[in-house]
């Protein structure tokens, strides 16, 4: 009997990617190791596959838009809402947008930080999935949560390249489905 191809597994996806992901100990400073995906970037192939099954992982939410969380995120959320055809809009740091904006801070290590939104980028009924790299503490993800809900949408899911499951990040997204393709 001939073997027929079989649609890619994500276990297969996911060794790829563990692979690939380089791991820089101490930066931005001490005590953190670092997941640089751009290794992942210089691998046409594998961004393909990869970007490619978070999609698929979301087609059948009949999401809307894709929010994608500055910076690196954005660098997956763009292919993401261009194959499930659907709007895209960025989350940035304060001072980026240029137009009128909904705002919500969040707490770091040390003080706080900001991530803002165009108030008009969604619109009543949305349904949101969220795209990043790194699920860390989650702070980041939950502000972005807060911040479609003000704007009048839900987010329905969110989907991470990498999720440091250590840190416990999904704990501040209860209430939401949470996607990675791979778990450290
Ligand atoms: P957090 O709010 O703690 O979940 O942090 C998430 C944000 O910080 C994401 O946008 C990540 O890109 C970035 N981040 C946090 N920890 C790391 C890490 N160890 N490696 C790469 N990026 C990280």
């Amino acid at each position: 009997m001939i073997a027929r191809p079989q649609p890619e597994g994500r276990a297969a996806l996911a060794r790829d990617v563990r692979a690939t992901v380089r791991d820089v100990p101490d930066f931005p400073k001490p005590g953190i190791i670092f997941k640089d995906i751009t290794p992942v970037l210089l691998d046409a192939a594998l961004f393909t596959r990869l970007t490619d099954s978070m999609a698929a992982a979301a087609a059948a939410l009949q999401v809307s838009h894709v929010v994608a969380i500055e910076s690196r995120g954005f660098i997956f959320a763009a292919p993401v809402a261009q194959r499930l055809g659907v709007a895209l809009v960025p989350v940035r740091k304060p001072g980026k947008l240029p137009h009128r904006r909904v705002r919500e801070e969040y707490a770091l290590e040390y003080g706080t930080d900001a991530l803002e939104m165009h108030e008009d980028a969604l619109g009543a009924g949305a349904r949101v999935l969220v795209v990043d790299d790194v699920l860390a503490t989650g702070g980041t993800a939950a502000a972005t949560r807060r911040l479609v809900e003000r704007a009048g949408g839900t987010v329905v899911a969110f989907s991470f390249v990498i999720d440091l499951t250590f840190l416990n990040g999904r704990h501040q997204l209860v209430g939401t489905s949470v996607d990675a393709i791979v778990e450290y």
